[in-house]
């Protein structure tokens, strides 16, 4: 229970590190410098109104100087960050797939929110990833160096695929270069069997989200639906409960 508090913690603690990564990347501005500031106001923010989900609640949802609402994706990524490492702590333990899949978590956390704010997939977020998922994976984890690079491969390919039969038939771009270059991302840390698994879960989430959307009259025919977010939920699926689901599918099989 206190190593789950503790990872808790220093999720919501590297969450609130991916909100300042959410803000400034598609903005072209330094993570560095200047230290946390109001984005309204500019008044720089102290440490005790810089506490991971607490301060947006003891400051009730207003920066202290201008008043002004703090977006609720604030505490939203910091919880979810948290949440995420418990869950996968709890699934994994202390391992190389702890270390993996928090990696990966976060870097999809941080795409999500920049594809919902500016739809924007920012290059920097996915080369750190390409490195940072190859590295790993040559170092602590070389049985899976190769199923990475095919999963690399294999997870860009059926986009680029995708993308061309969709603008064959829709005469428009449906998959943008972004959403390619992430799933190849993904595959580096999930390797070949949850890569497709990712894929097809997230293509049937984004298509039941999108006839819903249309069906309440929330999007038209031809509206584009950020991909990022249903690509996080299929990954994050997968990298849980992969295992279980593909053998369940398999034993189908026989
Ligand atoms: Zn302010």
């Amino acid at each position: 229970m206190f190593i789950k508090l503790i990872l808790f913690c220093i999720g919501a603690i590297f969450g609130s590190f991916l909100n300042v990564v959410i803000y400034r990347l598609p903005r072209h501005e330094s993570l560095l410098f200047p230290a946390s500031h109001c984005p309204q106001c500019g008044e720089k923010i102290c440490w005790f109104d810089n506490i991971p989900i607490l301060s947006f609640f003891i400051l009730r949802r207003k920066c202290r100087r201008c008043k002004l609402p703090i977006p609720a994706r604030y505490p939203i990524v910091e919880i979810l960050s948290a949440v995420l490492f418990v869950i996968i702590y709890y699934v994994y333990g202390f391992s190389y797939e702890f270390l993996f899949y928090t990696t990966l978590s976060a870097l999809l956390l941080t795409v999500t929110f920049t594809d919902l704010e500016k739809g924007k997939i920012p290059n920097c977020v996915i080369l750190t990833g390409v490195i940072l998922g190859l590295y790993m994976s040559l170092i602590f984890w070389p049985v899976n160096f190769i199923n990475s690079l095919i999963a690399f491969l294999a997870g860009g390919g059926i986009m680029i695929f995708w993308a061309a039969a969709g603008k064959l038939l829709f005469k428009k771009e449906s998959i943008g270069a972004g959403d390619i270059k992430l799933v190849a991302m993904t595959g580096i840390f999930l390797g070949l069997q949850n890569t497709l698994l990712t894929l097809f879960l997230s293509f049937l989430i984004a298509t039941v989200a999108g006839i819903s959307m249309i069906i309440i009259k929330k999007a038209q025919m031809n509206s584009r639906l950020p991909f990022a977010p249903f690509l996080t939920i299929g990954a994050l699926i997968s990298l849980m409960y992969g295992n279980q689901i593909c053998a369940w599918y398999f034993n189908l099989m026989r």
